[in-house]
């Protein structure tokens, strides 16, 4: 590292809080799939910020968009309509083919969303008696890190020292409709999952469980919430990871790449006999729907039209996986787990941990981060060029080679 980003980070780390171990490296442009640190060395990106920057830093399209609407409003408050916000939840509710959409900021604003609107549902509608909502959630689950959605991951890491916890959820193992048919009860008000699981490492469940998933939670009254998040909006191959098995939720909660990396932009969308619950006073925020964050939502959902992100997604994810078959083949990596343009490959621990080889790949100047010790997760820009991923492939077959 150059004097230059040593200085960076040193005062980052003094006078920062310490809930992240980055990679040194120090940011200081970005275009497309490219980034580019103070020193003017410039790489790969293969994390696309967890899949915030699923269209490629400054796309074109959307950074027009937000320009446009920065020299006339930013921010108004829900207290008054503004012009891009009906456009927005019109187009984003048209995408789902849902009726409504509740905008928030961050993903886990969203998943709390969820939570509310789904136990409001079980109270008001289904007649769940007050204080008896259960929701049941599954083992491995990552939705964020407020208070309520901390008390329902297992990850002891995320969990300590921040109790007491919110009661109301029960887990079942991902992958298992049977367990959830099993944990139903008339309590139940709501299944959540993550229809892909990225932050556990891209664990795809079973063909065919979603879809079981969708007729148990029907069957039982129950409302199928998917968490999106980071599997939706083209990462996983489809618009919606759940569309991989023609799946539609009651729910969707989206976040990351709905604000198009530049604005934070949430929503809970779902039809107005679930949404429609909601009185002025009973949820909001204070950035929610603002003009800037509609703005670029609409032209993130004008780039999901035509279908060429998604189809961009299956095709290189494809060729992503077959690339690094031969980690497989020799016995460097335990596993490669892939949906559309998103990999997560187990290392062999004989080779090191997956930090190890992100360190490696820094060194070729390939941005990947690990997750949970043993694994990387590769989620390039889904506008990521056919020679830029053969020199991923390549340098990520050469950083275990080194290993
Ligand atoms: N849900 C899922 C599936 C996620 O992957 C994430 C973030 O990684 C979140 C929720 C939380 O989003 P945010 O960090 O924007 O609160």
């Amino acid at each position: 590292r150059s004097e230059r980003q040593r200085a960076a980070i040193d005062e980052i780390e003094t006078f920062s809080a310490h809930n992240y171990a980055p990679l040194p490296v120090v940011i200081a442009s970005a275009e497309g799939a490219h980034v580019t640190d103070v020193d003017g060395n410039r790489y790969i990106d293969c994390l696309s910020a967890y899949s915030a920057v699923n269209f490629g830093h400054g796309h074109p399209a959307l950074l027009a968009a937000a320009q446009a609407q920065l020299g006339k409003v930013t921010l108004t408050s829900r207290a008054f309509y503004s012009e891009p916000f009906g456009p927005f939840v019109k187009a984003l509710a048209e995408l789902c083919g849902k009726d409504m959409v509740l905008p928030m900021n961050t993903g886990v604003e969203a998943v709390e969303t969820a939570i509310k609107t789904a136990r409001k549902w079980g109270y008001e509608t289904k007649g769940v008696p007050e204080g008896r909502a259960k929701i049941i959630v599954m083992e491995g689950n990552f939705h964020g890190r407020t208070t309520t959605v901390i008390s329902f991951s297992n990850d002891e890491e995320a969990r300590r020292s921040f109790s007491p916890y919110t009661p109301g959820f029960v887990h079942v193992p991902f992958g298992d409709a049977g367990a959830i048919e099993a944990a139903t009860d008339d309590d139940t008000v709501a299944v959540l999952l993550e229809p892909v699981q990225g932050e556990a490492g891209v664990i795809v469940p079973p063909l065919g469980f979603l879809t079981e998933v969708r007729e148990v939670t029907s069957r039982h009254g129950v409302l199928m919430i998917a968490d999106e998040i980071q599997s939706g909006l083209g990462r996983a191959g489809a618009t919606f990871a759940c569309d991989r098995e023609g799946v539609i939720p009651d729910i969707y909660v989206l976040g990351k790449a709905l604000g198009g990396g530049i604005m934070p932009l949430s929503a809970v969308v779902a039809n107005r006999d679930i949404l429609g619950l909601f009185r002025p006073g009973q949820h909001g925020s204070t950035f929610g729907g603002n003009p800037l964050a509609c703005a670029i939502g609409s032209a993130v959902v004008d780039l999901l039209a035509t279908g060429e992100m998604q189809e961009r997604s299956c095709v290189l994810g494809e060729r992503f996986r077959a690339g690094l078959q031969p980690l497989l083949d020799k016995g460097w990596a335990t596993a490669v787990r892939q949906a559309g343009l998103w990999l997560g490959v187990d290392v062999n621990p004989d080779l090191g941990t997956a930090k190890d080889i992100c360190y490696r790949l820094l060194g070729k100047e390939v941005l990947a981060k690990d997750t949970h010790g043993h694994t990387i997760r590769f989620a390039p820009p889904l506008v990521i060029s056919l020679s830029d991923l053969d020199a991923v492939i390549e340098h990520t077959l050469a950083a275990f080679a080194d290993a």
